[in-house]
């Protein structure tokens, strides 16, 4: 990298495995993470607001979508989620931040063993982490669900339309574009 310009109009010069659409690089040795953040349990803005500042602590918060409100999929009985996506650059490695937002998943009330699907105070997805493909028992990047969820590709477009998924080699705009019956996402002032 050293000499080499590196200007936000050019990915070119990013490294290798990153296509940021021009958005945000990130510096030398640290990592750009894509998180989906959701809440459907009390006051949901207060929890996304909160979650926004504890990752604040681990990294730095780059950029930040508008918040949207959608419907509970797949979870009868349950009330709608505000959700919203972050671009964050930290040098924690992908295991190290998925156990940092789990714990604090946990401290702010919600049981580490329950299933997929419950009513949660606040809920964080690493759905990109740069270009890297991995699938363990504990953490699978890019998110598994990432390119079927309307109201997670919707707030990454908002903040990285031409972001592109390592596997399916497409960008956001294209995924979302792809997606049919995204469901009501509805940005919320
Ligand atoms: P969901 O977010 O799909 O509703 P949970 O938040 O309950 O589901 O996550 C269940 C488990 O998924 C977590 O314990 C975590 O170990 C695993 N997991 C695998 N890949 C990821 C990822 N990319 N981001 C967050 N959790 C993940
Ligand atoms: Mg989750």
């Amino acid at each position: 990298m050293v000499g080499m310009a590196r200007t936000r109009n050019d990915p070119g010069t990013l490294p290798c495995g990153y296509r940021t659409g021009g958005a945000v690089a990130p510096r030398a040795g640290a990592t750009l993470y894509h998180l989906g953040l959701g809440s459907n349990l009390g006051d949901r803005r207060t929890h996304l607001e909160a979650a926004l500042a504890f990752l604040g602590g681990i990294g730095r918060v780059r950029k930040r979508s508008s918040v949207y409100e959608t419907a509970a999929a797949g979870m009868p009985g349950s009330g709608p989620f505000l959700n919203m996506a972050v671009a964050l650059e930290t040098a924690l490695p992908p295991l190290e931040l998925l156990r940092a937002c789990k714990a604090y998943e946990a401290a702010q009330g919600r049981d580490p063993r329950d299933s997929h699907y419950r009513d949660r105070a606040i809920d964080i997805d690493i759905l990109l982490a740069g270009g890297l493909v991995l699938a363990t028992p504990e953490l699978t990047v890019p998110h598994p669900r990432l390119a079927e969820r309307g109201f997670v590709l919707v707030p990454l477009f908002e903040i990285a339309p031409r972001l592109l998924h390592p596997v399916e080699k497409e960008p956001v705009v294209r995924l979302l574009a792809r997606l049919k019956g995204a469901g009501e996402v509805r940005r919320i002032p």
